[in-house]
């Protein structure tokens, strides 16, 4: 199956939360505060749903949680990352951009050893690690080739290939890929070379979609000279000229510019013309020179032509100086909201009441006036922003139970 686009979730690693204890040591009545940080949380590059390792909560005796091992999924060159929902890239993993990290494993809390003031020596707090992050995104495989070979199925595009390949670049043996569209290096004499794709079942009605056109189109957006192969022998009964009429109007339909973009036409499996009289490589060229498409007579089987052809990618290579299409970001990965990791604890006392407490919680009653509206506004906000309003629920706290912090009670209401 060709699959070269896929939807995939991704989740970092939770930082872990830091540690909550005291030393305890013979003819030492109250040990000081001791609760190591906790690990931070693995970062992904690519996760596939699983594998990913949170980051270990911290210890006793200052004991630091092990951090989450970042994850790392390898793709293809070429791959395009986008949001899912917004279709914007995240990362076009082309040209420089060899490696992205993607999500950020949560931070680790800190223990309760650094929270321990003149006031407050028995800190009972300590810092929650800060929460995963995760995505839906899009993968899609835009491939870079200098060279792309475009025509119907059957007309040899993938003889040719072969043929005039040495190397492949490695794409297959990545999920999302299968062997297509096969990407070959081109050597010739000297230094120069290219790569070369064949872009294979391109046909009609794939620029509305039909089958898998689309697929298939997008790998044309990055290639910077178009070879259109055509069966001039009419082994099969297709015009050729017809073919490469229909194949620059699917171009069109999906996008215009891929029109300029220089084309070559390769008359294919010309050993196969045994009818002198219908002489279809002067009916190529007279339909298409005059709109500066050269045409080259070539057998894929034989290697007869195919140098000149080659040559000929590689002068009109030469003279573009437009480099590969590389996509911009265009997600801001700021905006995917990670929960503070402010430190607090709710904790019931004898009374039935819900007592909080942290540092900056004291610190934002200190200064926040809760008889202004605007204060109080931001009062509950902050109850909500912290996780605060979150916990209570979780320690089950019912409307009408007091709340305590600090100086401060108040009745619980939704
Ligand atoms: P693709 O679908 O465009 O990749 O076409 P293929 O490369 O698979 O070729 C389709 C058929 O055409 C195969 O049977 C090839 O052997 C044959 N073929 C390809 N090139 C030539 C050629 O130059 N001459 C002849 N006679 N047959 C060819
Ligand atoms: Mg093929």
């Amino acid at each position: 199956m060709f699959a070269d686009r896929a939807k995939i979730f991704i989740k970092s690693g939770k930082g872990g939360d830091g540690h909550v204890s005291f030393r305890r040591e013979l003819y030492v009545p109250a040990g000081g505060p001791d609760g190591g940080d906790g690990g931070k949380g693995g970062d992904i590059i690519f996760q596939v749903d699983d594998g990913l390792k949170n980051g270990e909560p911290g210890g006793k005796k200052r004991c630091h949680g092990a951090n989450g091992k970042d994850l790392v999924i390898k793709v293809p060159e070429g791959t395009v990352i986008k949001e899912f929902e917004s279709g914007k890239v995240i990362a076009d993993m082309s040209g420089e951009n060899r490696r992205e990290i993607i999500l950020k494993g949560g931070k680790g809390g800190l223990g309760n050893m650094h929270f321990a003031t003149s006031t407050m020596q028995a800190p009972k707090y300590a810092q929650p690690g800060q929460e995963s992050q995760e995505l839906w995104v899009l993968l899609e495989l835009k491939v870079i080739a200098d060279v792309g070979l475009v025509g119907f199925p059957n007309v040899g595009k993938s003889t040719l290939l072969s043929r005039v390949s040495n190397a492949r670049p490695k794409i297959a043996n990545y999920h999302f890929t299968t062997l297509d569209p096969h990407l070959g290096v081109v050597d010739l004499d000297g230094d120069a070379g290219f790569v070369m794709a064949d872009i294979p079942g391109l046909i009609e009605g794939a620029s509305q979609g039909v089958g898998l056109g689309h697929d298939f189109l997008r790998h044309i957006e990055r290639t910077r000279v178009l070879i259109h192969v055509v069966d001039a022998a009419s082994t099969e009964g297709r015009d050729p000229i017809e073919d490469i009429r229909t194949i620059n109007e699917e171009l069109r339909a999906y996008n215009p510019e891929l029109l300029r973009r220089p084309q070559i036409i390769a008359a294919n499996k010309i050993d196969a013309v045994y009818d002198d009289a219908s002489d279809p490589v002067t009916r190529i060229r007279e339909a298409f020179e005059p709109e500066g498409i050269p045409v080259y007579p070539v057998s894929a089987v034989s290697g007869k032509g195919v140098k000149e052809l080659l040559y000929g990618a590689y002068e009109l290579l030469k003279n573009l100086n437009q480099k590969p299409v590389i996509f911009e970001r265009e997600f801001d990965l700021q905006t995917i909201r990670t929960g503070s990791n402010l430190p607090f604890t709710v904790e019931q006392n004898e009374d039935g009441e819900y007592v909080v407490e942290g540092p900056r919680i004291e610190k934002m009653l200190g200064y926040t006036n809760l008889e202004s509206e605007k204060g109080f506004v931001f009062f509950q906000n902050f109850l909500r922003d912290t996780g605060i309003l979150e916990e209570l629920e979780n320690a089950g706290i019912q409307e009408g139970d007091t709340v305590r912090m600090y100086g401060l009670a108040f009745e619980y209401y939704k």
